[in-house]
């Protein structure tokens, strides 16, 4: 919203949909709240804040009570590069730990945390063509339904029957591909989000699927739409962005544009090398250091225990092996010159099939499992994409499976899969999205409920946690293995959309340069955790290579939309809308008891590697989150005051 009201860079129209009582609201946006909050996750955490600071706690995340915002930010669908990064937030399902755990000294209820999560695709781009901002979904509905949102009207409908197929007799949505195929047919020109078999059956890591296979991936937002009945929204619209100086915006666009443009073609950062091996470039850099001869040993392995393993092993998933079986570009709406994802194929064998890519992030928690079979984590990620499920949690789940599997703990759920037994996996995935075995009916489930089920009877629930280093309502740690670096353990360990989450912070460059200071560590990871709380609520991708705090920035935002920010005003925006976060969170269990926590597997050191001997250090980390909390300015348990 411009300070004189009218909606440039912004489409200033919020639609308000109760699916209990099937009705649609249409309002004006919040001009203040697009000040203060920016756009994307920092005003969807707005409006979660202004509902849950009404009704208290949610303790269940799954109840009618839960809001799921869809939208976009003032940059969405303009020319700026990487503008196509769309919001979606809730209080998630897989960050619980509502029964009491013995295993945990101290612990408290914790009942979901607040999550944003983001994703490409033309989804959020098409809503603000469709006319709106954001779409703040409440309740559930009593039947199945689907919304489409078009030029300007939101409409609830009834799904149809040929959405749904029947699996082990229960009616279940359908893959994704065939629903968003569907919907192109009944919204022509449409955008569609759409839920997965796994969030029908409400698993607790089930993602949303954008566009064929864009995902809104942590935190359980799948399992949101299935407790809702909400099976789709599909978008459309014909309107281009209004700018507020659309001359000026145009010039500084240009001149912002080159510099993304240089960054990219300078082999010297490390845009370079998005365009060929996207993220799969960090495969090599974990394992081996390669690029810039600093030390590998950091890729995880057998569940965390170890960072390193065979380099013939390692050969036959690395950057290279990934980069043989991709094909052209395939990036999200929007994107300028970085361009890191990629299709990719497999020509025969029981994995062939063209898809994606798959990301850095799935590959190494997938090789954390001990796979390392290149076209089954092909297939494996395609298939995750169709069933609905986050690629990520999916391995930190199957890595504790694995390993209680090992120890004799599953035998009463038919056993898992061995750690490195691929097609095990994969019925597991499926057995997952479908409940449709006792173990994939079991590891749907958030990790404390899947630990207290497994341990039911016995007095060994200590020795199944230790298997699951989701454990405590974690989310599932990425693919640096957090022994290795204290500061991303912190970014780990803070992070407000929990515990394992590497995209709200990210040291390893700054600790491989010599970060070492509690203090400074601390600090690194505060300042990182606000820079990308705006980066999420600007509709730009953490790969985006402008400085968003610079004049030329600056004055382009106000060029779109005619808010006037210093670089300090958006810098405090950023701190504003991580503490709102954090604030919500501690309502609804979280404190220092939470983040402190160390899965205690990961306190023994790495046996071999770059990184040998190396392990989370608790009484460090302790003061680390004494120095966070203080730069914060949050009290020594970790509380937001005031
Ligand atoms: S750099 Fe990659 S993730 Fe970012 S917008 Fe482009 S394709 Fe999407």
């Amino acid at each position: 919203m411009s300070q004189t009201g009218k909606a440039t860079g912004y489409r200033g129209r919020w639609a308000w949909v109760d699916l209990t009582s099937r009705t649609v609201r249409i309002e004006p946006a919040d001009a203040a709240y697009c000040r203060d909050y920016v756009g994307g996750r920092g005003l969807q955490v707005r409006l979660l804040a202004d509902l849950l600071e009404k009704t208290g706690p949610l303790q269940d995340p799954l109840s009618p009570g839960n809001r799921i915002v869809l939208g976009n930010a003032a940059l969405n669908d303009t020319p700026v590069p990487t503008a196509g990064r769309g919001s979606c937030s809730f209080v998630a399902t897989m960050t619980r730990s509502p029964e009491s755990v013995p295993w945990v000294a101290g612990h408290k209820p914790l009942y979901g945390l607040v999550t944003h999560s983001s994703a490409g695709g033309l989804f959020h781009n098409m809503l603000k063509r469709a006319g709106f901002d954001q779409l703040i979904i409440d309740g559930r509905s009593e039947r199945p339904v689907r919304l489409e949102v078009v030029e300007g009207a939101v409409r609830i409908r009834d799904a149809e029957d040929s959405l749904f197929r029947t699996v082990s007799g229960r009616k279940v949505v359908g893959p994704a591909s065939a629903t968003t195929d569907i919907l192109a047919g009944a919204v022509k020109g449409g955008s569609t989000v759409c839920v997965g078999p796994a969030g029908w059956n409400l698993v607790d890591f089930a993602c949303l699927t954008n566009d064929y296979h864009r995902n809104f991936g942590r935190g359980g937002a799948g399992a949101l739409f299935g407790s809702k009945n909400l099976v789709a929204v599909t978008a459309y619209g014909p309107d281009a962005p209004v700018y507020r100086d659309a001359e000026r915006f145009k010039a500084l666009g240009r001149e912002l544009d080159a510099l993304v443009k240089a960054s990219v073609e300078d082999p010297s950062r490390t845009a370079s090398f998005r365009p060929t091996t996207g993220t799969t470039w960090w495969l090599d850099r974990a394992f081996n250091g390669r690029y810039l001869g600093v030390a590998g040993g950091y890729l995880p392995w057998h569940n965390f225990d170890e960072g390193a393993f065979d380099a013939d092993d390692y050969a036959r998933v690395s950057t290279d092996a990934f980069l043989a079986i991709a094909g052209k570009h395939n990036v999200c709406n929007k994107c300028r010159h970085i361009f890191c994802t990629r299709s990719a194929k497999v020509e025969a064998g029981p994995y062939a099939g063209s898809g994606v890519r798959p990301e850095f992030e799935t590959i190494a928690l997938w090789v954390n499992c001990c796979i390392l079979d290149r076209e089954a984590i092909f297939h494996m990620n395609y298939l995750s994409n169709e069933l609905g499920v986050d690629t990520m949690t999916f391995g930190s789940v199957m890595a504790a499976a694995m390993e209680m599997g090992e120890q004799g703990f599953l035998k009463g759920f038919g056993g898992a899969p061995a750690f490195g037994d691929a097609a095990g996996m994969i019925g597991t995935l499926q057995a997952i999205a479908d409940a449709s075995t006792p173990l994939g009916r079991l590891l749907g489930h958030y990790s404390d409920r899947v630990i207290a089920e497994v341990a039911a009877g016995s007095s060994r629930a200590a020795d199944v946690a230790r298997c699951a280093t989701t454990a405590y309502g974690g989310l599932g740690y990425a693919g640096i293995n957090p022994k290795a670096f204290p500061g991303m353990f912190t970014a780990y360990g803070t992070s407000n959309r929990g515990r394992g989450d590497h995209t709200y912070a990210w040291t390893i460059q700054a600790e491989e340069g010599g970060l070492k200071d509690a203090r400074d560590l601390a600090a690194y990871v505060a300042e990182g955790q606000a820079g990308k709380a705006l980066v999420d609520s600007l509709g730009l991708c953490d790969f985006f290579t402008g400085d968003i705090t610079s004049d030329l920035f600056l004055s382009l935002y106000e060029a779109a939309t005619g808010i006037a920010y210093t670089a300090e005003e958006l810098k405090a925006a950023g701190r504003r809308i991580y503490a709102l976060e954090r604030s919500l969170n501690n309502r609804q269990g979280r404190d220092r008891t939470y983040d402190a926590f160390v899965p205690p597997k990961l306190v023994v050191p790495l046996s071999r590697g770059g990184h040998q001997g190396q392990a989370v250090d608790p009484a460090f980390y302790a003061t680390v989150l004494d120095h966070y909390y203080k730069i914060q300015g949050w009290s020594a348990d970790g509380r937001v005051s005031g």
